[in-house]
């Protein structure tokens, strides 16, 4: 029979897995060095308080997560976040916190009046900005920076103050070195459609609507934390046919098939391997087979991030905490990059008379202050959160999860790597890549990434089967 080994067992690995199963035509071992399955979905509870360690949420506009949810009977769980009372996002700048102008999309302002009302960019800042509409268009087919294209199109207090903090800081990575097209595509298209991206906001269609029909929130959650997606899938999947606590060493080719051998000594034999883990740790394991395609995957960089949950008593706390939290620019001196209020963002996130809050640390300019212990990591939170939001009290949770090289870096470059890689894969038949470190590092993305790779292999499962049983000569039957 047709088998199959994935190696990780992050939501990558567990959607191959799940994908796979219900396509029903091939068996599968999925393998996990951790003793525990979802990788960088971790949820915890502890005193009422639901904490998340790692993601918190899943866009919607990318349908992979919702529909997964969907199909897994998790429905009645899902949250959306309590966008239309609090979508407010906050900057700290200058020693205290703006609220960001009403109509920002990410970098570009949609609303005139609240972009001129802020005191968070300066008079010659907004003027630089509102030339944006008279930039010409960039020809160029050459891979951008979000750095360069904010710089060139709206200005450089723009880039410090929100587009660099902002959709940098989704990446935990340095605007110079991000790739535009591999992350915001739709930056690039809209400045090659309308030749500005006021222009093209302005003529953006209204989102359409079915009558009776709810549009989902932006961002979904579940109601007792993002784990619950992890442990409903493996609630489906054969438990014959999953290993934890036992990770792959190496991965080889004997007479056509590939053989995984792991941990505890054993080996598996198979016709097709997933990789859906770190592509430095897919690097080491690929080495022996193909080390130029190892080399391509370790120019992948990853940073270290870490994230602090603090719980306090509402009354403890002067803040309205009216928003999704706040995030800091660089240049501000601070120790933190972000903090979002877990509890105003989702319901079921603190008991009644509290709140939530996670502390984000480190990224690509900070890394050093990620990769201390959680008890620093712990101390810095608080201090930080005690300077900017005046908190002095003693939280009644306090959780620390740390994060080394967990954030795929889009750098400069990304898509062509991808493409060499992609290229160099295809004379492996059999091998496969999922994950973050691709096409996409959100949850969706990873799905995607999954349910692409579980599709591949049934597809040559049926063409490997549909070729066999031509080989095989007719049956005689004698009368
Ligand atoms: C702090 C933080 C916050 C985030 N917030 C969000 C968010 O709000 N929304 C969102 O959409 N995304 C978010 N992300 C991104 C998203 O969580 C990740 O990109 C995604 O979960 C990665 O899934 P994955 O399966 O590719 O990898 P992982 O979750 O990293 O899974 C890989 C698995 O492989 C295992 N493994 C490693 N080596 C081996 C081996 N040799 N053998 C077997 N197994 C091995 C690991 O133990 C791990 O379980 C966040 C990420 C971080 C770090």
């Amino acid at each position: 029979m047709h088998k199959t080994v994935i190696i990780g067992g992050g939501i990558a690995g567990l959607a191959t897995a799940f994908n796979l199963q219900e396509g029903g035509s091939t068996s599968y071992t999925l393998v996990e060095s951790a003793p525990r399955w979802g990788g960088k979905i971790t949820s915890a509870h502890e005193g009422g308080f639901t904490v998340e360690g790692g993601p918190d949420s899943f866009i919607t506009q990318k349908v992979a997560a919702l529909n997964l949810c969907k199909r897994l009977g998790l429905e009645d769980q899902l949250v959306g976040s309590n966008s239309g009372k609090s979508a407010s996002t906050y900057i700290y700048s200058g020693g205290r916190l703006h609220s960001m102008p009403e109509g920002m999309m990410l970098m570009a302002p949609t609303m005139i009046l609240p972009f001129l009302r802020t005191r968070l960019i300066s008079w010659p800042g907004k003027l630089r900005c509102g030339m944006e509409i008279f930039i010409p268009r960039s020809h160029s087919e050459e891979d951008e920076s979000l750095a360069s294209f904010v710089r060139r199109r709206l200005g450089d207090e723009l880039l410090n103050k929100i587009a660099g903090p902002l959709m940098g800081g989704i990446h935990a990575a340095d605007p110079e070195r991000l790739s535009l097209r591999s992350t915001f595509p739709m930056f690039l298209e809209m400045e090659k459609k309308h030749g500005s991206l006021m222009r093209g906001m302005m003529k953006r269609p209204k989102p359409s609507t079915t009558p009776g029909v709810k549009r989902p929130s932006m961002f979904m959650t579940l109601r007792g934390g993002l784990e619950q997606l992890s442990e409903a899938i493996i609630a489906r999947l054969d438990p014959q046919s999953l290993r934890a606590g036992c990770g792959a060493r190496s991965v080889s080719l004997e007479e056509g098939r590939y053989i995984v051998s792991l941990s505890d000594g054993s080996s598996i034999v198979a016709d097709d391997v997933v990789f859906a883990t770190p592509s430095y740790v897919t690097a080491d394991l690929i080495e022996p087979l193909d080390s130029t395609l190892a080399k391509q995957l370790r120019a992948i960089r990853y940073v270290s991030t870490a994230t602090v949950s603090l719980g306090f008593r509402r009354s403890e706390v002067e803040h309205p905490l009216q928003g999704a939290g706040f995030i800091v620019p660089r240049g501000e001196g601070r120790r933190i990059t972000a903090c979002s209020w877990s509890s105003v963002k989702f319901n079921h996130r603190a008991p009644e008379d509290c709140v939530l809050m996670r502390v984000f640390i480190g990224g690509a300019f900070a890394e050093d202050l990620a990769e201390q212990d959680e008890v620093a990591l712990v101390q810095l939170a608080r201090e930080e959160i005690q300077t900017i939001l005046g908190i002095t009290a003693t939280p009644l949770l306090a959780q620390a999860y740390r994060w080394p090289k967990a954030n795929p870096q889009y750098d400069l470059g990304h898509a062509a790597r991808i493409a060499a890689i992609e290229q160099n894969l295809a004379a492996h038949p059999g091998l496969h890549l999922a994950g973050a470190a691709y096409r996409g590092s959100g949850i969706p993305d990873c799905i995607q990434s999954g349910i692409a790779a579980a599709q591949t292999i049934t597809t040559r499962h049926a063409q490997a089967e549909g070729a066999r049983q031509s080989e095989t000569p007719p049956v005689c039957i004698e009368s």
